[in-house]
């Protein structure tokens, strides 16, 4: 059962500058987009937290930006818009395939963009309520002194499990992210960190404003595997895309839900016309299965998972052949 919300002060800029001015004035402030992650979390005192930034009032955060063959997503922008758009759908398929399996339909119509590229980790000792985690000395991402996943470790190893980062990574999108010190982009996959109680390379206060996705040059798909069959976070996704240059087919893929970071797989290897196609997936399954590295942050077993996320990304690939 979810504990009463905190009280806490709101703020509703109607500006990104604004928004800025905002956490400069309340440093220990949250932004808050459509809030279905944030909420609950705060329902279970996963963070204290007295002020939230809505950013959901902000005029044109959720545009989007026609520019040739390229898009600029405001990351304001519902899930339930980029499952509608039929550019998108069209063009960058896994990413429509990865909207709509986050999650449920009145979920989708709040969550925004930004909200699940910045999503929180997740892990079986954090997500939990208050009383749960005091009975068991909380963990090292919040309050406590170890990480029970990794007792002998020094760092969390909580899982970061939004669906749609593998799937724009695949695309090669980059973001935008501005703060009172001016604007800067980077890839997307530099966005995040191997470190479950810090897995964000924004700057505090930084806000994540736009993702920029570059022509389209690959087919795509996306699949996830979960305990249950809708409204269920990944316990491992992968997205996988298929790009043919002078003849040959090269595939890069991207996962989630296995590491505190998603990860990206530029497999180099071509497959052409002569190439044994069996070896060729045998060969990339193994590859998978080195990249990832699940840990005991879910009910489901971390060998269990690195085998299954190999055998999807195996299947997805492919069926983009
Ligand atoms: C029952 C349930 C099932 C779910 N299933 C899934 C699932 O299957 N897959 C999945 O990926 N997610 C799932 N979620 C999580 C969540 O609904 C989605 O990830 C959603 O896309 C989060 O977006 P939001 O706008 O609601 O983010 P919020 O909850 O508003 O914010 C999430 C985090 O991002 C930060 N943030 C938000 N926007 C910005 C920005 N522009 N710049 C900087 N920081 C920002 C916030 O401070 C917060 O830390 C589920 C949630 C619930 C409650």
């Amino acid at each position: 059962m979810s504990a009463n919300l905190p009280e806490f002060n709101l703020v509703k800029p109607s500006s990104i500058a604004e928004a800025l001015a905002a956490f400069r004035d309340q440093p220990h402030a949250k932004f808050c987009a459509g809030g279905t992650d944030l909420i609950p979390n705060m329902r279970h005192g996963l963070f204290e937290v007295e002020t939230l930034i809505d950013l959901g009032q902000i005029v044109g955060f959720d545009a989007v930006t026609i520019n040739g063959a390229d898009i600029e997503l405001g990351a304001g922008i519902s899930l339930s818009k980029l499952v509608g758009r039929a550019d998108i759908r069209e063009r960058f398929p896994a990413i429509v395939k990865a909207c709509e399996k986050v999650a449920g339909l009145s979920h989708r119509e709040a969550a925004t963009l930004g909200g699940n590229l910045c999503l929180e980790t997740r892990c079986l000792y954090y997500n939990q309520s208050e009383w749960w985690r005091k009975s068991n000395d909380y963990c090292l991402k919040y309050q406590g002194d170890i990480c029970h996943v990794a007792p002998r470790g020094n760092r969390c190893r909580a899982a970061f499990c939004g669906d749609l980062a593998p799937a724009f990574m695949v695309h090669r999108a980059e973001v935008e992210l501005v703060s009172l010190n001016g604007a800067r982009r980077l890839p997307l996959a530099d966005l995040y960190v191997e470190d479950g109680a810090a897995h964000l390379a924004l700057q505090p206060g930084e806000i994540l404003a736009s993702v920029h996705l570059p022509a389209a040059r690959a087919r795509s798909t996306y699949g996830k595997i979960c305990q249950r069959g809708a409204i269920d976070f990944p316990q491992a996704g992968v997205a996988v895309s298929c790009r043919k240059e002078a003849g040959v087919l090269q595939f890069e893929l991207a996962f989630t839900g296995t590491n505190s970071k998603p990860i990206l797989l530029e497999y180099r290897e071509p497959l052409g016309p002569k190439t044994d196609a069996d070896s060729y997936f045998e060969a990339l399954e193994k590859q998978v299965q080195k990249s990832v590295s699940p840990q005991r942050t879910t009910t489901t077993a971390p060998h269990y998972r690195r085998l299954a996320v190999a055998a999807l990304a195996v299947r997805l690939a492919r069926g983009l052949v």
